[in-house]
């Protein structure tokens, strides 16, 4: 693949190249006068999908764009913990959104299926910008800046912002740094790089307040989440000879159990985190109920083994040490269906 005059692409493996900022400015700077811009992130969106979009059409708004929307395919219910982010007022539901753009920019999805009914805005009148930083992109965009040394695709979006001479306030900002931190688990992932420090520095020196923010998405939860937790952590499963014995830990939960303690599915999120600090296990899985025979799986992995060659060998994708699918059939099947696929994820048996 070639990018704009022959100049070879940026490559997934090796970031964005000079062709494609510029090819992205352009886009940008080209829109005719009223252009409209739609903004698409990934279904289910979390921090990063949102803070990016968020933050980058706060950008364009200060670069004297009008006409904005953001959006994501699905409900168009926004998680408890992000209804106080900046820019909030751009989002509108996936029925609602422009069936015609100037432009459309798509934030944190590795694929067009990520963009469910949305996708089909990639084929309309207007250029489709992507903006990411998953390895298994598939540079579905007429222009592609995705780049997997990234720690968030927010890094991705000041990148361009700065390229474009938007200045950061305390609203980009503070987006930014909700998808900074979400990605990093706050600062503590391997992907916590100096680079993202100095970002960090950069995002802080707008005035934002790192602790507020904190609290209010990643430590603050409904006491019925956390009785919920209890009951779905008391069924967690330790399997030590799983993975080549590496170990895995899984637990699920079901629609039963989000109505039995009154609460919304997003809560749900948070849950990985509480299962992957198991020390007997490098892989933790969390397989959450989304229809009758339908499971929305997340895993993580400490270094063993490659999850994200487990979730695209299952139908879904993701990171190296984070991914995730959709798994059908009951939470056991999902669970015997990773199991089998586990083996052949190890990290340095020569395939990886
Ligand atoms: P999480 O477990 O936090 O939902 O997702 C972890 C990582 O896996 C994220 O990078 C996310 O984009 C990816 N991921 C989660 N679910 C899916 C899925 O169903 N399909 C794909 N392609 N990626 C997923
Ligand atoms: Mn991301």
């Amino acid at each position: 693949m070639t990018g704009p005059a022959g100049v070879p692409a940026g490559g997934a493996s090796d970031g964005p190249g000079e062709a494609d900022w510029a090819a992205a400015v352009a886009a940008i700077r080209g829109l005719p006068a009223d252009g409209r811009v739609l903004l698409i992130c990934h279904v289910n969106p979390d921090g990063d999908a949102l803070g990016s979009m968020l933050g980058f059409a706060l950008g364009l708004r200060r670069l004297g764009v009008r006409r904005l929307q953001a959006t994501f395919p699905g409900p168009p219910e926004v998680p408890e913990p992000f209804r106080g982010m900046p820019g909030l007022d751009l989002l509108v539901s996936e029925a609602d959104a422009d069936p015609e753009p100037d432009l459309v920019v798509c934030f944190d999805a590795a694929g067009a299926s990520r963009l469910g009914g949305l996708a089909d805005r990639l084929t309309g009148p207007g250029p489709a910008l992507v903006l990411d930083h998953h390895a298994s992109n598939t540079g579905f965009g007429d222009v592609n800046l995705v780049d997997p040394a990234a720690a968030a695709t927010s890094v991705v979006a000041e990148e361009l912002l700065a390229r474009l001479g938007v200045p950061l306030d305390a609203g980009i900002a503070e987006c930014l740094y909700v998808a900074l931190t979400t990605d990093t688990g706050s600062f503590r992932f391997e992907a916590t790089t100096p680079a993202v420090h100095l970002m960090a520095a950069r995002l802080l020196a707008t005035g934002i307040r790192p602790g507020d923010i904190s609290r209010r998405i990643f430590d603050s939860r409904p006491f019925g989440a956390v009785r919920l937790f209890g009951e779905v952590l008391g069924r967690a499963r330790l399997e030590p000879a799983a993975a080549a014995g590496h170990g895995l830990v899984w637990t699920y939960a079901t629609q039963d159990d989000l109505a039995r303690h009154e609460q919304r599915p997003y809560v749900l999120e948070a849950l990985i985190d509480s299962v992957r600090c198991t020390a007997e296990a490098d892989v933790s899985c969390v397989v959450k109920q989304t229809g009758a025979a339908e499971w929305a799986v997340s895993m993580r992995s400490k270094g063993a083994v490659d999850v994200s060659r487990v979730a695209v060998a299952l139908g879904g994708g993701g990171h190296r040490f984070a991914a995730g699918f959709t798994g059908r059939g009951t939470a056991e099947d999902v669970v015997n269906s990773i199991r089998a696929v586990l083996p052949g994820a190890l990290i340095g048996d020569g395939t990886s």
